[in-house]
């Protein structure tokens, strides 16, 4: 592979020609605001500089919504779980799915990897390796210039008057509060809940287990028995690298008599589905998402051979987790046929929807409307964890539960897994960022142009330019 920093050059300079010839209307349409500390105000702040947030905030520019701010509590080239938690080799979705281009063809991971590889080293490729795609990210978010300020987590956000507040913390511990008009939560999988884990696990001391979604010391595994739970995706990723670090045996438990190796999200990837789920009905939405996401996420046919090929990996069907004690410095699993002794346990269990578990939420968590409040399924349809789902409006903003106590919900936009139910496959998930991202900003700039309504009506009032001279 050919590293090729002139052709990077050129493309940057393309797409930047690219950006100008599209960027009407150029005309700026937003007032500087003032915050109750007397400085500026950000028209909208993004929480997360993911691919989610990094995409939100081009859209956002391109309708030249200029005065924003990015902020991640990870470091530069850190952020969502390419780098860190991911343990695949390649990302699991196809290489022609685009997304954090918004269209534009010069900014696709294609344009991107040709400039940098060669178009035969495109040709050549299969799967886009993970960290080239963590690489591209930080290209995209260069060259259309989305400001980014790495190293700085939001605490917590308030109300302020007709703006929000945000309270910062950097990672040098100094802490700080900017003040936004609109928020867009861009905080990856799990952005409105916490990673999930029985509460018999979680009770373990914390060397005998830890989520598919920490950080692990796979090194530590070397000559262990690894027990994981779970037999989607990235519990499978974990068993690989739990058996390329070494570990004597590792056992996949899986619930369901056979694995799950149908992938739902292959099937949605259509445009009627993607540009129009939001817009059905609450009936039609619950059936359709109950459906996919009680299947789960199928594995892609590498992640499972990565663990075949060991003779060591052991595949337990049927068999669940019901309890779990310590015993002799090891962790004593109960399971639906028996029982079970490992020295380390991985559980690749998902996300559960609590906005009580995050900071950011205090004082309003309560109040935000899920899907329990808005409708109820057929018996045969009910599930309590879609159910825990927010309810967001056509803009992704949180809804109310009860209606008047927190009207400040709908300056908050939710992007991430947690917006699945109610938009589709959206925040978290490259295959649908195309047509959601210019959902979600189109639902940002109305609710900032509706609130400076007044302003427009005065301006049009006054609107005195002559197109010609009469004479
Ligand atoms: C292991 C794994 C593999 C995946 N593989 C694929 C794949 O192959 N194809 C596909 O289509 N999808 C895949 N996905 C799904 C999805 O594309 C990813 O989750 C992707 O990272 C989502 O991007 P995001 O920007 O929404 O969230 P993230 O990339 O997770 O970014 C969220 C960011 O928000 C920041 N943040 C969170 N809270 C705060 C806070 N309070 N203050 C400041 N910053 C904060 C985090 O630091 C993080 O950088 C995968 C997901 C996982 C977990």
């Amino acid at each position: 592979m050919l590293d090729s920093p002139n052709k990077l050059d050129a493309l940057s300079a393309q797409i930047r020609s690219d950006l100008d010839r599209i960027a009407h209307p150029r005309q700026p349409w937003l007032e500087p605001k003032t915050g109750p500390d007397g400085k500026p105000v950000f028209d909208v702040a993004v929480v997360g500089a993911g691919q989610s947030g990094i995409a939100t905030a081009f859209g956002l520019m391109r309708a030249q919504v200029r005065n924003i701010l990015v902020i991640d509590k990870a470091e530069r080239g850190m952020e969502g779980p390419w780098r860190t938690y991911a343990r695949m080799k390649t990302l699991r979705s196809p290489k022609d799915f685009t997304g954090p281009d918004l269209d534009l063809p010069s900014l696709t991971y294609q344009s991107w990897h040709e400039a940098r590889f060669g178009a035969e080293s495109w040709a050549a490729l299969d799967l886009i390796p993970k960290e080239l795609w963590a690489e591209y990210l930080l290209f995209v978010r260069d060259v259309v210039g989305v400001p980014v300020e790495n190293g700085t987590a939001l605490r917590r956000i308030a109300p302020a008057g007709d703006c929000l507040r945000l309270d910062l913390i950097m990672s040098d511990g100094e802490t700080r509060t900017i003040y936004a008009r609109k928020i867009v939560l861009a905080t990856g999988q799990e952005g409105a809940g916490l990673w999930w884990m029985p509460e018999f696990i979680r009770a373990l001391p914390p060397h005998l287990r830890a989520h598919a979604a920490d950080d692990i010391a796979f090194e530590r595994l070397k000559g262990t028995t690894v027990a994981v739970l779970g037999a989607g995706a990235s519990a499978f990723d974990n068993a690989a690298t739990a058996l390329e670090a070494g570990a004597s045996e590792v056992h996949l438990f899986c619930r369901r008599a056979t694995p799950q190796t149908i992938q739902p999200y292959r099937w949605l990837t259509f445009a009627g589905f993607l540009r129009h789920f939001s817009e059905l009905d609450d009936a039609w939405r619950w059936r359709f998402m109950s459906q996919i996401l009680g299947l789960r996420e199928g594995f892609p046919q590498e992640t499972y051979d990565r663990c075949r090929r060991h003779a060591n990996f052991i595949l337990h069907e049927g068999e669940a987790w019901t309890g779990a004690s310590e015993t002799g410095g090891r962790a004593r699993l109960t399971t639906t046929k028996g029982s079970f002794e490992a020295d380390f346990l991985i559980c690749g269990t998902g996300v559960e929807m609590d906005f009580s578990a995050r900071a950011e939420f205090d004082g309003f968590a309560g109040n935000i409307a899920t899907w329990a409040d808005r409708y109820e399924p057929p018996a045969e349809e009910r599930d309590e964890r879609l159910a825990r789902f927010p309810y967001l409006g056509p803009d992704f903003a949180f809804c109310e539960k009860v209606s008047g106590l927190t009207p400040f919900l709908r300056d908050i936009h939710l992007f991430a897994i947690g917006s699945t139910m109610s938009h589709g496959p959206s925040g978290s998930s490259i295959n649908a960022m195309t047509t959601a991202v210019p959902k979600l900003v189109s639902g940002v700039t109305r609710g900032l142009f509706e609130a400076d309504l007044d302003r427009h009506w005065r301006s049009l009032q006054r609107y005195d330019v002559p197109q010609a001279i009469l004479r």
